[in-house]
C-alpha cells in the first residue's frame, strides 16, 4: 500500500515550483491531492489532468491567498470533493524585494495577506476537519533566521512570523495529536528564484553545497514530516538550505 493511500492533502499554490512538486510527489504516493492556483489557471489545470491521467486523485482549486474567503473556500471544498482532510501544507508565498524606502502599505498588506494571514485562515479552516494524525506543514524560508542581504525586509519578517505561528499553534493543536512544522528552504530553482542569475552566483556563494534546491528535495522533507516516521516532530523549523545559514 502506497504511503498516503488513505490521506486528503490540501496543497495552496500547486500550479507552479515548489507547490507542483509537492503536489506531484503525495499523488506519486497515493493521497488525495487539491492544491489551489491563483493566476496560473491552465498550468494548474495541466498538472491536475495529467496527474489524473496516470490514475491520482487531484482537483485544482482557483483560490486566491489573499482573500480569506478563497482560502476558506479551498479547504471546504477539498473537504466536499475528498471526504475530509489530513495534512495541509500552506506553500503560496510571494517575495517583494526593494529599498525599504520604497516599501508601501499595500506591498505590506500584500505580502502579509498571502505568506501570513492566509497560513492562519488555512489552517484555522483545516483544523475543524482534521483528524488526530493530522498534519499543518508550511514552507517559510531559511531568510527567517537569516536576512541574506538589503532589500529583504518585508519578505524576511512574513517568513520570520510563521516562526511563532508554528510554536504557538504546535502547543494549541498537540492535544488533538496534530503536527505544526515549518520547512524554511534556502535557494530552490523556481519562477521566483531562478538559477542561473547573477543573484543565483551570490546565492551560491554563500552556500556549503554550491548548488541550487529543486522542488522536489522540499518535496522530499515535506512527505516525510507528513508520513508517519515525522509523528514525533512538531513546532519545529526544519531548514533545507545547502548550507546556505551554516
Ligand atoms: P513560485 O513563484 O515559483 O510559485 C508560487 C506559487 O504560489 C504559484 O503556484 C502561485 O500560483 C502561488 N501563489 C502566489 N500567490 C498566490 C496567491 N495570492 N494565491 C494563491 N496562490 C498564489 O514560488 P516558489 O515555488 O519558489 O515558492 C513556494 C514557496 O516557497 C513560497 O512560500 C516561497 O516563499 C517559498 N520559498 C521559496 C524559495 C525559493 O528559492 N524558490 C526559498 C525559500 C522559500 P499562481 O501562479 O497560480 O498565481
Amino acid at each position: 500500500m502506497k504511503k498516503f493511500a488513505d490521506k486528503t492533502v490540501l496543497v495552496t499554490g500547486g500550479s507552479r515550483g515548489i507547490g507542483a512538486a509537492i503536489t506531484r510527489r503525495f499523488v506519486e504516493e497515493g493521497a488525495n491531492v487539491a492544491f489551489t492556483y491563483n493566476h496560473s489557471k491552465e498550468k494548474a489545470l495541466a498538472l491536475s489532468a495529467t496527474l489524473n491521467k496516470s490514475g491520482g486523485k487531484t482537483i485544482a482549486i482557483q483560490a486566491n491567498s489573499a482573500i480569506p474567503n478563497d482560502v476558506t473556500q479551498a479547504v471546504e471544498q477539498t473537504v466536499k470533493e475528498f471526504g475530509g482532510i489530513d495534512i495541509l501544507v500552506n506553500n503560496a508565498g510571494i517575495y517583494i524585494g526593494k529599498p525599504f524606502e520604497d516599501h508601501t502599505l499595500e506591498d505590506y498588506d500584500e505580502i502579509m495577506a498571502v505568506n501570513v494571514r492566509a497560513v492562519y485562515v488555512a489552517s484555522q479552516a483545516a483544523v475543524k476537519y482534521m483528524p488526530a494524525g493530522g498534519r499543518i506543514i508550511t514552507i517559510g524560508s531559511n531568510m527567517g533566521d537569516n536576512a541574506v542581504g538589503p532589500q529583504t525586509t518585508l519578505y524576511t519578517m512574513s517568513k520570520s512570523s510563521l516562526q511563532g505561528f508554528t510554536r504557538g499553534l504546535a502547543r494549541d493543536l498537540g492535544s488533538k495529536k496534530i503536527t505544526v512544522d515549518l520547512v524554511q528552504p534556502g535557494p530552490v530553482d523556481t519562477d521566483m528564484n531562478p538559477a542561473g542569475t547573477e543573484l543565483a552566483n551570490f546565492l551560491l556563494s554563500r552556500m556549503a553545497l554550491a548548488e541550487y534546491g529543486t522542488g522536489d528535495d522540499i518535496a522530499g522533507l515535506v512527505s516525510f514530516l507528513a508520513s508517519q516516521e515525522g509523528k514525533y516532530i512538531t513546532g519545529s523549523f526544519l531548514t533545507i538550505d545547502g548550507g546556505f545559514n551554516a
